[in-house]
């Protein structure tokens, strides 16, 4: 008992540069291959809920909502005392304050959600990121 405990560490140190690292670079390899695969399963069921989401008749119902409700005008660009309305070439999105992936419950919430121009949604989403 004693013994084997003893000499069991010197036998690992001994074999240690390629078995352990090749065996420790393997297990690694291995870990990532599954992260990989479980983070594409995962992206893909996400995308599709995604997707789904903005094609349905709710969030089209809701989207004009909003719309209406900001007069078509960029809030954020408002808030920097900046009238910038749908009537110019710019596209706008109603945008989620608080992402769909952060809270999936408010995603028809239209209290979380905004008219934004599409060089303000741009920004918001780098912000947040
Ligand atoms: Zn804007
Ligand atoms: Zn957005």
């Amino acid at each position: 008992m004693i013994q084997l405990s003893f000499i069991e560490p010197k036998i690992r140190l001994g074999n240690k540069t390629m078995t352990q690292d090749e065996y420790n670079a393997q297990r690694e390899r291995k870990r990532q291959q599954n992260a990989a695969r479980y983070n594409s399963n995962v992206r893909f069921t996400v995308d599709k809920q995604y997707s789904d989401f903005y094609k349905s008749s709710a969030w089209r119902r809701v989207r004009k909502q909003v719309l209406l409700r900001d007069k078509y005008m960029c809030q954020s660009c408002l808030r920097k005392g900046i009238v910038k309305s749908i009537d110019g070439n710019e596209r706008f999105f109603v945008h989620h304050i608080v992402e769909l992936k952060d809270d999936w419950e408010l995603r028809l919430n239209t209290g979380n959600l905004e008219t934004v121009c599409a060089t303000c949604h741009i920004e918001s989403h780098r912000a947040t990121r």
